[in-house]
Formats: structure tokens, C-alpha cells, sequence
């Protein structure tokens, strides 16, 4: 089929083009962000049927194995000891009720255990607890993941060696719009942070938030950065920003639903492979905002009723939107299967 538009040539290239770049310009970016809204979720449409089956969505769990009290100022977090956010912190998990709730949550569905700590990077005296935490949670056949903010190359390489499938550290926003939501670490801490997790062989989780009061440029360039890493992260978490009462963005703008489809469109395109996930914000979604991402290239979500410490729709809704949009959990075997078609696309 033709694409019935001159205009823009992007938009066109964008769904001839058969494999991953790295090579993306802002403008490019920026042309195909900025397409008409039809012709920008045709192109993604079409780019994501390449890869995946439209009908599959992956399911993660996530799980806060220590909340609160954290020594970074993020602008969004209600963990962070800048903030007055009243949220109760608490100490690292113990192994076995981390393994019970992976346990838990693979009978519900999950293929992918996410762990979640508040910290700037796990302490040394941390390290042998986190080892036994992923080898207990592989042992139940998951695919792991962890996010403990930043990484020392050793501490990369034990987690990988425990069986660390996936790393999650957001570059959060673009490099210009960084520093008004983030002072206590650097975009540049961050990208080191990630060459350390795939140095050590673990796949790369990394997106951002949108609605930040960040403007279409910062999306864009959130999504430059993360498309010209010299692999692309094989999972993309896009957030929709929750705004927490304490928090300095607390009365951030809310973001038109149509840029934040924009955004995951833009997304599917620049990194065809890569799992796409909606992540937080889902509670202020509509269905039909869901629908459109979804249609747009998001293939990935988090269930369970809890984020970290903000609501998640609780499983009977996702069921429910899931069943009226004709919607599969992604099996374990199929992750497999895409897993390898990922790597045939970047490497
Ligand atoms: S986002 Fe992570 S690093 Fe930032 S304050 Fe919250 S818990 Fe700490």
C-alpha cells in the first residue's frame, strides 16, 4: 500500500526502512513526532507488525524491594528524602518474601519480575542479598530485572553473573530539560550507568516521564538519545508523569493525551524492536488512550494494582480492557522467539 502523502518524505522513509538505525537527527525526529497524527500511527502501526504481533502485550511485575528514603531529589518521586511527600521508608526485603511475590506473581500472569530499590546505588553490604534475590526469583523461570539506581562496573558484572536478565535506569527526559527536574546526579552519570549495565551482557530498560513540563522538543530528544545508543534498550518504558502532592512537580501541566501518543508512535518507529511499555500513569489513561498507544506500538505493560508506591489498575480492569480490545498476555516461549528476532534487528 501507498502512502498517500508527499509532504512527508520522513513518514515514508520511516516505514520503507527495514532495520534498526542509530544515526537519528533531531529534525528527523522531530518531522516524524510532528506528521500528521494519521499518517505518524500508520507508519508506527506498520513498523511494529514487523516485529511483533500486534495482539501480544508483555507483562511485568514490579515489586519496591525498599521504599523510601532516598538521597536523590528527582522531581517526580515520592521516594525521595528531598521531599515531603510523608511516605514511610522502610529496609531491603528480605530474600524469601521477594522470591514469595515473584512466586505470586507468575501464577498471575507475569513473565518478568521487576525489582525496585530507592536508592542512589546499592552499598557493598547490599550486594550478596540482591545476588540471592535474583538467582530466587530466576529459579522460578522469570525473566528478571532490577533498578537500584547507579551501577559500578563490578556491581553490573555480579548481578549479570547471578542471571540479571534486564537493568532499568531512565534517562527520565531530555539532556536540556534534565537539570530542571534532577540536581544530585547528571544525564551523563546516567548513560555511564547504562554502558556499565551492557558492558556486563544484561539488556537495557530505559525511557522516561512525560509531562514534566517538558516541551515536543525534549520528548524528541529523550527519544534521539535512547535510539542513537549503539544498541537500542530492548525495553522502552514511557511514563506519564503522576503528580505527587510534595513533590516540586506536584502541579506539573497535565500533558494532551495526543503528544503522549505522539510520543509512543515516535518511539515504535526510531526503535522497531524494542519493547515499548506504558508504565506509570496508567490510572489517569482512558481505555481509548490505551487503545491508541497500544495501536500506536506500546506492547508492554506493568499489572498489578501497585507501582513502586503509586496505584496501577488493578487486574480485573486490565482483564477487562484486554478481553474489549482482543488482547493476549505474551507467553513465555514468544518472548523467546522475539527476543531473538531483537537481536537480528540491532546486531
Ligand atoms: S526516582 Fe529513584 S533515584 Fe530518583 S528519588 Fe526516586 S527512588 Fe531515588
Amino acid at each position: 500500500m501507498q502512502l498517500a502523502v508527499d509532504r512527508h518524505d520522513d513518514v515514508v522513509s520511516a516505514v520503507s526502512a527495514r532495520g534498526a538505525r542509530h544515526d537519528w537527527t533531531r529534525s528527523q525526529a522531530l518531522s516524524l513526532y510532528a506528521a500528521p497524527f494519521n499518517d505518524l500511527l500508520f507508519a508506527a502501526h506498520t513498523v511494529h507488525r514487523r516485529s511483533f504481533d500486534p495482539n501480544r502485550i508483555q507483562m511485568s511485575r514490579l515489586l519496591s524491594i525498599k521504599t523510601g528514603g532516598c538521597a536523590e531529589d528527582c522531581g517526580y518521586c515520592s521516594q525521595s528524602a528531598h521531599h515531603a511527600t510523608g511516605l514511610k521508608a522502610s529496609k531491603l526485603m528480605a530474600v524469601e518474601a521477594v522470591v514469595g511475590e515473584a512466586r505470586k506473581a507468575r501464577a498471575a500472569g507475569a513473565t518478568r519480575y521487576c525489582m525496585g530499590a530507592a536508592w542512589r546505588e546499592p552499598k557493598a553490604r547490599d550486594m550478596d542479598q540482591l545476588v540471592a534475590m535474583v538467582e530466587g526469583v530466576k529459579g522460578l523461570g522469570m525473566e528478571t530485572c532490577m533498578t537500584l539506581g547507579m551501577l559500578s562496573g563490578e556491581d553490573a558484572l555480579r548481578l549479570a553473573e547471578a542471571g540479571l536478565d534486564y537493568y532499568n535506569h531512565n534517562i527520565d527526559t531530555s539532556e536540556s530539560h534534565y537539570n530542571a527536574v534532577i540536581s544530585t546526579r547528571t544525564f551523563q552519570d546516567r548513560l555511564d550507568t547504562l554502558e556499565r549495565v551492557r558492558a556486563a551482557g544484561m539488556k537495557v530498560c530505559c525511557g522516561g516521564i512525560l509531562g514534566m513540563g517538558e516541551g515536543k522538543e525534549d520528548r524528541v530528544d529523550m527519544l534521539v538519545t535512547l535510539a542513537n545508543l549503539s544498541v537500542h534498550p530492548e525495553s522502552v518504558p514511557i511514563n506519564l508523569l503522576i503528580p505527587i502532592a510534595g513533590t516540586p512537580l506536584q502541579a506539573a501541566p497535565k500533558l494532551d493525551t495526543i503528544e503522549f501518543v505522539r510520543t509512543i508512535a515516535t518511539a515504535r518507529i526510531m526503535m522497531p524492536a524494542s519493547y515499548v511499555r506504558l508504565s506509570a500513569g496508567r490510572t489517569d489513561m482512558t481505555d481509548e488512550m490505551q487503545a491508541m498507544c497500544f495501536f500506536a506500538g506500546a506492547n508492554s505493560i506493568f499489572a498489578g494494582d501497585k507501582l513502586l508506591t503509586a496505584d496501577n489498575p488493578e487486574a480485573d480492569a486490565d482483564t477487562e480492557l484486554f478481553a474489549r480490545l482482543g488482547l493476549k498476555p505474551l507467553a513465555p516461549e514468544d518472548i523467546t522467539r522475539e527476543g531473538e528476532a531483537e537481536q537480528g534487528h540491532d546486531g
